[in-house]
């Protein structure tokens, strides 16, 4: 087998030191190609359903796809997956940069990782040679630090960084994994799993061609994406200015998260839009691997804080939860909240909700002032953030209660403070507004991983792509408002296309509605690496298989329709901006989700898979 995959998983138990090489066929690799799928597969056939996540028998596995590794735009996200600590359901999260590419480069489709270090320990993939090393001294010291000293001592040539940072080794049940420094892993607690097994990075050197199918193919797709760019619509903005590019038109249509989501908008949002920033910090910009769009920005300031550019600039969710949902709108303020979460390894988009769901409490005097110690704490105020941040990542006061997340929280300060904890499955929300987009709502509620704006399409960006949906066989996108059949109908059938790129590892940007390439070449891109003659039909079903997987683990975790609720703090119309008056109503929702489960094929009253849809998906071994 050397056509986009490799056949070589790499097995790594922490606990007895066992490396191996574990092979699987070409049907195996057909049926789930990798991803979250190969994750989930691992967690499935080996994770009982009572595990805790931070336990060291947790499974957790580092996937690119089987079309990794080849220089065309988009082809280099790796996703990580394992039970995640912050919600207790299948964790999954995607990072770009050049970790992917690197893993198959060394001659692996998967890391999977077991067990736990008896002391603090990386593991170390040259090529053909594995090792796992000593990690004392990376040892509570910052991404940055503990990257210089890994390339210090390794060298940089072809070395590609996955590490967790000393939130992760505190196991704050939101920590992140930075891949170098400039792309994140960071939802659902992945980098606490990496410190619960005493785990502190993934470092990667891989020399070997990755073999494929149809070279000169890929460099026809490849050509194809130099091409389109400049008259692209989405991709051109991403390229100017990062995703902060598309705050203003976010704010402009009332969707941007603003005062712990009792708002979504505000006047002086321009501040923080990608213009702004980029005139005002903005410091260069990176790319992943074989990708023309370039959208990672760099910012850099001097004043009021210091931000280096060395690690990530802030994302438009970080910019929505760190900025607005705090009503903070200096970008200096942000960019250097947003430097330090990814310096200590923490989830911007929960670390946002936290402290919205903190300042609100106090400010509603759901909870009294001393709870938090002498410290004044409330919405507008960067150094209270600031400050808040450190704690979270040292597990200190109050940042101690909130490391172990929203539940954990509201145990402690008591169920009063429940109403304005904006979260599903124990996942802080992403800055789009479910009153908003419809489809959002629906999908924060069902998706597997608790909220996630990454999982199926969004009404607008539908809206304005409606012909090149019909690919998907999505003839009647519906209004934007609707909650109807036509509405949940584009949900499931987008569901299983983002669960398609999650598993091969596309991004979204480049191979999604309004991106570079069609569907078509989607089934080329196939063809080229793999030499598969895949239809888009057998593809869609790889994405359904997917969210049916994580369902079905999910289910044996305990989780049911219950735990597919919003917030009921959305069920409040909002009150000004170009949104005054929308808010999710709960029995256009209930009917949105009987639907959903009806589509899907799910049981109505669990909403988990039936036994004849796994059998259909060739998942008879999960039941
Ligand atoms: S569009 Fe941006 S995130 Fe996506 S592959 Fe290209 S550089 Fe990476």
């Amino acid at each position: 087998m050397s056509e986009g995959f490799t056949g070589t998983i790499l097995r790594v138990n922490l606990t007895t030191c066992r490396i191996e090489k574990q092979q699987h066929n070409e049907e195996f690799y057909r049926t789930y190609m990798g991803g979250g799928a190969f994750g989930t597969y691992f967690l499935l056939k080996e994770t009982p359903g009572s595990l805790d996540a931070l336990a060291a028998e947790n499974v957790l596995t580092i996937a690119p796809g089987v079309t990794t590794g080849a220089a065309v735009s988009g082809l280099s996200r790796c996703c990580i997956t394992a039970l995640s600590p912050e919600t207790g359901a299948v964790g999954d999260s995607q990072t770009g940069g050049s970790i992917g590419p690197t893993i198959k480069r060394a001659g692996y489709d998967a890391i999977v990782i077991t067990g736990k270090a008896k002391k603090a320990s990386y593991l170390f993939v040259d090529d053909d040679d594995v090792q796992i090393r000593d990690a004392d001294h990376l040892k509570g010291r910052t991404v940055l630090e503990a990257h210089d000293a890994l390339t210090a001592e390794l060298g940089r040539q072809g070395l590609s960084i996955l590490q967790c940072g000393p939130a992760g080794e505190k196991m704050v049940r939101f920590a992140c994994l930075l891949a170098d420094l400039n792309d994140v892993a960071g939802r659902t607690g992945m980098g606490a799993v990496f410190g619960s097994k005493n785990l502190r990075a993934v470092v990667v050197r891989g020399k070997k061609r990755v073999g494929f199918a149809d070279p000169d193919g890929l460099k026809k797709l490849a050509r194809l994406a130099v091409e389109r760019l400049d008259d692209s619509g989405f991709p051109n903005t991403l390229r100017k200015y990062g995703t902060a590019g598309t705050l203003a038109t976010q704010a402009e249509g009332g969707n941007l998260s603003t005062h712990n989501y009792s708002r979504s908008y505000r006047s002086d949002y321009s501040q923080l839009d990608g213009a702004a920033i980029e005139s005002r910090i903005g410091a260069g910009q990176t790319t992943c691997f074989g990708c023309v769009v370039g959208c990672r920005k760099k910012v850099k300031a001097d004043r009021p804080y210091q931000v280096t550019d060395r690690i990530g600039g802030p994302e438009f969710e970080t910019l929505g939860l760190l900025g607005s949902n705090l009503d903070i709108t200096d970008p200096v303020a942000v960019a250097k909240a947003n430097e330090l979460c990814n310096n200590y390894g923490i989830d911007t988009i929960t670390m946002g909700g936290l402290a919205g769901y903190l300042f609100e409490s106090l400010q509603k005097g759901l909870i009294p002032p001393q709870a938090v110690g002498d410290r004044t704490l409330g919405f507008g105020d960067p150094d209270a953030l600031l400050w808040l941040i450190e704690l979270v990542a040292r597990r200190e006061g109050v940042g101690d209660v909130l490391a172990d997340g929203f539940e954990a929280a509201i145990e402690t300060f008591g169920r009063q403070t429940a109403a304005v904890a904006v979260r599903v499955k124990g996942h802080g929300l992403p800055a789009h507004m479910p009153q908003v987009k419809p489809s959002q709502a629906l999908m924060y509620a069902v998706c597997p991983i608790g909220a996630d704006h990454m999982s199926c399409e969004h009404d607008w960006l539908l809206a304005d792509n409606s012909e090149t949906a019909k690919g998907l066989g999505i003839l009647d996108c519906g209004e934007v408002d609707s909650t109807g059949l036509d509405k949940v109908r584009m949900t499931v059938y987008s569901q299983y296309y983002y669960s398609l790129l999650d598993t091969l590892c596309l991004c979204m940007f480049c191979w999604n509605l309004g991106g570079l390439f069609n569907y078509g070449e989607l089934r080329d891109l196939l063809r080229c690496t793999t030499g598969w003659d895949c239809t888009l039909w057998e593809l869609m079903k790889v994405g359904e298989r997917r969210v049916n997987m994580m369902r079905r683990l999910n289910a044996r975790r305990g989780l049911t329709r219950r735990d597919d609720r919003l917030p009921e703090k959305l069920g409040t119309p909002l009150p000004d901006g170009p949104a005054k008056g929308k808010r999710v109503d709960p029995e256009a929702f209930a009917g949105m989700l009987d639907r959903y489960y009806e589509l899907m094929g799910w049981d109505l009253a669990t909403g988990n898979p039936t036994r004849g849809k796994l059998l259909e998906l060739g998942l008879g071994w999960t039941v």
